[in-house]
């Protein structure tokens, strides 16, 4: 699933905090969440654990891996629970 689009539209900000996604702010990237829309298959924690880890404060840190591979785990969570905002494109 695009992490990037919602409906085939780009993602804003604002957008994803109207439908109830949590930001995890992060240098050049950052991460949303949506509980309410996870599915909990597992992929985000299975695909990088060091970034996505239950049971830790805050659970998602983008930081913790490149851009490139945050993207690219965000982009197999199945249910878009998981979407992100490249700060160089803002
Ligand atoms: S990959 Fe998506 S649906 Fe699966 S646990 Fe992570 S956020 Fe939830």
């Amino acid at each position: 699933m695009d992490g990037n689009k919602i409906d085939g539209k780009k993602v804003t900000a604002e957008m994803l905090v109207e439908k109830g996604y949590r930001k995890y702010s992060g240098e050049e990237i950052d991460i949303y969440y949506n509980k309410d829309i996870c599915a909990h298959i597992g992929n985000c924690v299975r695909g990088n654990g060091a970034v996505f880890e239950v049971g830790r404060r805050p659970w998602i840190i983008a930081d913790n891996s490149t851009v490139a591979d945050d993207i690219q785990v965000i982009n197999t969570c199945p249910s878009g629970a998981l979407k992100y905002i490249r700060k160089d494109e803002q």
